[in-house]
This record gives structure tokens, C-alpha cells and sequence, in this order.
């Protein structure tokens, strides 16, 4: 098959943009190159910034029909490309090509969601306070919007963020992670040709992430900065957009707890957490990173979660049945086997897994008995590992699950409905899974609370960090 959608340019003001600074983009199941990409300098970024100043004085003066009609077109060609666009996923990250194949649904479901709750930006009018003064409301796209996305959804977090901006009347400079940016260049593609116009969606590639990250949070002309990826990336890029007193929208990192208490569906239990863990080989924001088991149920689900464990098939994500591929890099991999080995130094066992198989790729793992003073209880691992810990009562699973700076997913099976909502009232957590692994979704909230970030995307609440709300005040008679 010949992938059209695989475009090795840059994309800015319309145009398809190469240069004679270039890298590489590895195919880390393999190895292999599959095509190198313009390495765009920081000037590449303010020109571009540029461009989409120019485009948002007059894509701000669409109709909101205008600007929704044209971001479902776009879902519709989204749909119509989705196995170019998976197999393009694939290639770039590694992930089973089932899971692409999810992933463009789930990206795409923000487009669709978008280009309908667009419409309803509703104002509101107030009843007066004086004599003769009307006050309204109005919501309005903030401007020029940043956008820095991570590898690891390499299409849904550039959906979620772009789709609420241009129905918003906002334009978008992008800059993509640089280990996955042909997702990014065939959105824009297929943007172009659903009649996006040139200059409002434009995509940076480049290496020099932190020199086009400052620009981007420090450019007067950007009105709004949304970032996906690390926290301590993140920390910096708040810091840098303090400059300028930037709106900003912050995805960061995540160290979710699984908790099973007592009263769990063990079997239920297992399903979910192969769910929330294995997706995308454990390198997801919410993915499962501590198993917390209560003792009276610990023997079994360990004994269960392995069995489970030890039967996922690991490969080439292109391979048919193949349920987890390789880790993104070397450093991925590196860390994955420090979290690994520091367990087991710390007196943790080894129930399965444990080992690179070759290359990038390393056995889906489960460890039990781990001790809370291992690395993996403080930091997210992004790999394919279940670290499981104990606990006594309901309280200390809680204060367990809360003893982290994190707070974006938490997940817990039980079935007994007053625990149910006493437990996810108190987790601090921006969101919560009851009795299932699997809990993101374009009408839902997506977004954490303490060093997890700021804002949320997806639902209604996505688009109001792409408005601003301006209060109007007639006075007279
Ligand atoms: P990362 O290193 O922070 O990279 C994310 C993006 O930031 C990439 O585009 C990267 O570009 C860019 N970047 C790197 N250094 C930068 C700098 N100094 N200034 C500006 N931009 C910079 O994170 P990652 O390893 O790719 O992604 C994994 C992290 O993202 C995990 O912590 C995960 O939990 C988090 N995440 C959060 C969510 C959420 O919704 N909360 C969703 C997905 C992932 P290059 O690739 O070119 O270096």
C-alpha cells in the first residue's frame, strides 16, 4: 500500500515545507529510518507564529457554522484515511496496529465532538443590579493557541487540543514530539483538504524542542500555550510563559493506583488492569502504576494477574494477535529495568517477565510483594510493568494511593456502592475509574490536579480554555 498520508515536509502558512537541515524519525520496532523531516530553527517558529497571526484576523470572523461545518469535514476525512493513519502510527511509535486503528476513532471522536459543542459557545445575559444598565456576556477564541504534543498518542492529543481551537476561532502553531511527527503533518494534510484555510493550523518540526518551546511560551503574538508531556517540561514552560501572563493548559504526568479492595470482582479486577496497564506497552499518562491489593484478596489476584500477564503476545505492532510492542526508545527501556531491578533490590519478587526480549522490547512483568520504598511507588515507569503493594484497610489504601505529587487517573474495583463513593470522593485524582481500566472519552474530562496539570480537555469544559468570556455593560435608561 502506498501511504499518501506519509509526508516527510513540515506544513506552514498552507505550504508543505522542506529544508536542507534534516533528522532522522526511527521506526522503533525495527530500527529503521522511515523518512527524515525539515529541522525546523527557532525563526522557522516565529515566522510561523507569524503567519498564524496574520490567518486568525480573519478566521476569527467565520461564522461559527462556518468554522464547525469545516472541522467535521475534517472528522469525515479523518474516518475516511483511518488505516493510512494507523499504519503511519504504527510505523512511527510501535503500537499494535489494532490500537492505531483505536486511537484514530478516539482522536477523531474529539473532532467530531468539537465541531457539534462549538455550536453551543453560548454567553449569557445577567439580571441588572442599576437602574437601566443590561449586562451580557460573549465567549471568544483567545488568539493564536500553541500546541506541543507528546509520542505516546502521536494523533488524539493533537485532536483534542486543535479541534476545540479552530471551532473556537483560534489558530494553532503545532509543534509534535519529533519521535512522532507524521501524524501530525497528515492531520494537516487531511485538515487542508477538508478547507482548513492557510496559516490557521500550521506544524513545526525540529529537534531543538526547548529553543522552539521558549519561543512558543514567549512569543507575545501566543495567546495560549496547551502542553501534553512531562511535568518537569511542564514546570518549565509555565516558568516561560509567565513572561507574558499566558493562558495555559497543562496535560503532565500521572503515577495512578489500582486499588482492589476486599470486596472486588477478582476476576473483573484482572481484566481491567491488563486494560489500564498493557495499552500502548504501559507508556500512557493513565496508565496503571501501583497496584494496591488489600491482603485478604492479594494471593489471588497476583496469582491471577500473572497468569493473565504472562499470555500477552509481544511484537512487531504491524504482526497480527500482537497485544504489546517495543518501548519508545532506549531511555524508555533503560528506565523500565532500573524500576525493575530497584524493586527486586529492595526485596520485591518476581512473579513473571522481567527481562528485554531484544531490541526495545521487554516482558510484560508483574512484581509482588514491593516494598513502598521502591522507585516505581514515587515515579511513573511508562513500561510494561505491574509493581503490586498491600494494604490493611480501606483508609490505608487511600492514604497510600494519595502519597504521591501526582493526580490524574486513579482506578478501583469494589462492589459495595457506599465504599464506591466514599473512596473516589476522597483520591485525590483529576479522574477516577470505578470496577474498569479504561476511562478517557471525547464527552468526558480528561485532566489531573496537583503536579498533574492544569485545565481539562474533551467535554465542554475543553473548549472554554480556547475562549475567553467578555462581560458587556449597556448603560442608559
Ligand atoms: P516530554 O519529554 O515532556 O515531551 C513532550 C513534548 O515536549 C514533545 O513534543 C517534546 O519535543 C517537547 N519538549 C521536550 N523538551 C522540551 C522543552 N524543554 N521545552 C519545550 N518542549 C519540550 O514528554 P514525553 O516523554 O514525550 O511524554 C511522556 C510524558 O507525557 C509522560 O510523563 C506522560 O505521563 C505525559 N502525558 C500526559 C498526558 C496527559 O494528558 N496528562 C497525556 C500523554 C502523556 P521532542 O519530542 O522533540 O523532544
Amino acid at each position: 500500500m502506498k501511504n499518501t498520508l506519509l509526508i516527510d515536509s513540515a506544513y506552514i502558512n498552507g505550504k508543505f515545507i522542506k529544508s536542507k537541515h534534516t533528522f532522522d524519525v526511527v521506526n522503533p520496532a525495527t530500527g529503521k529510518v522511515i523518512a527524515s523531516l525539515p529541522d525546523l530553527k527557532v525563526a522557522d517558529c516565529t515566522k510561523a507564529i507569524i503567519d498564524a497571526d496574520k490567518a486568525w484576523k480573519s478566521w476569527k470572523n467565520t461564522t461559527v457554522l462556518e468554522r464547525c461545518n469545516t472541522v467535521r469535514k475534517w472528522y469525515d476525512l479523518i474516518q475516511q484515511y483511518k488505516d493510512d493513519l494507523a499504519e503511519i502510527m504504527t510505523l512511527e511509535s510501535g503500537k499494535p496496529l489494532s490500537e492505531s486503528r483505536v486511537e484514530v476513532d478516539y482522536g477523531s471522536s474529539f473532532v467530531e465532538w468539537f465541531s457539534e459543542e462549538g455550536k453551543r459557545a453560548y454567553g449569557e445575559t445577567i439580571p441588572s443590579q442599576k437602574k437601566g444598565t443590561r449586562m451580557l456576556t460573549i465567549r471568544q477564541g483567545v488568539g493564536v493557541v500553541a500546541a506541543i504534543t507528546p509520542w505516546n498518542f502521536p494523533l488524539a492529543m493533537i485532536t483534542r487540543k486543535v479541534a476545540p481551537a479552530l471551532v473556537s476561532g483560534c489558530t494553532i502553531v503545532l509543534k509534535p514530539a519529533s519521535q512522532t511527527p507524521f501524524s501530525a503533518i497528515a492531520l494537516a494534510k487531511l485538515a487542508e483538504d477538508a478547507g482548513i484555510p492557510k496559516g490557521v493550523f500550521n506544524v513545526i518540526t525540529g529537534k531543538d524542542s526547548a529553543g522552539i518551546g521558549k519561543e512558543l511560551a514567549t512569543n507575545n503574538l501566543i495567546r495560549k500555550l496547551s502542553f501534553t508531556g512531562s511535568t518537569e517540561v511542564g514546570k518549565t514552560l509555565i516558568e516561560q510563559s509567565a513572561s507574558n501572563i499566558k493562558k495555559v493548559s497543562m496535560e503532565l504526568g500521572g503515577n495512578a493506583p489500582f486499588l482492589v479492595f476486599n470486596d472486588a470482582d477478582i476476576d473483573a479486577a484482572v481484566e481491567g488492569a491488563i486494560a489500564g496497564k498493557f495499552r500502548n506497552s504501559g507508556q500512557t499518562c493513565v496508565s496503571i502504576n501501583r497496584f494496591l491489593i488489600q491482603e485478604e484478596v492479594y494471593d489471588e489476584f497476583s496469582m491471577k494477574l500473572s497468569h493473565a500477564v504472562s499470555k500477552l503476545k509481544v511484537g512487531n505492532g504491524l504482526d497480527k494477535g500482537v497485544q504489546v510492542g517495543p518501548l519508545i526508545n532506549t531511555k524508555g527501556l533503560e528506565k523500565v529495568q532500573h524500576h525493575v531491578q530497584d524493586a527486586l533490590n529492595h526485596g520485591a519478587e518476581l512473579a513473571t517477565g522481567g527481562k528485554v526480549i531484544k531490541d526495545l522490547f521487554f516482558q510484560p512483568t508483574v512484581l509482588t510483594n514491593v516494598p513502598k520504598e521502591a522507585l516505581i511507588f514515587r515515579e511513573e515507569t511508562f513500561g510494561p510493568i505491574c509493581a503490586l503493594f498491600s494494604f490493611k484497610t480501606e483508609d490505608d489504601g487511600i492514604a497510600m494511593a494519595n502519597a504521591t505529587e501526582f493526580g490524574l487517573a486513579s482506578y478501583f474495583y469494589s462492589t459495595n456502592i457506599n465504599r464506591c463513593f466514599r473512596v473516589a470522593e476522597q483520591l485525590e485524582a483529576g479522574m477516577v475509574g470505578i470496577n474498569t481500566g479504561l476511562i478517557s472519552n471525547a464527552a468526558a474530562p480528561f485532566g489531573g490536579v496537583k503536579q498533574s496539570g492544569v485545565g481539562r480537555e474533551g467535554s465542554k469544559h475543553g473548549l472554554d480554555e480556547y475562549m475567553e468570556l467578555k462581560y458587556i455593560c449597556f448603560g442608559g435608561e
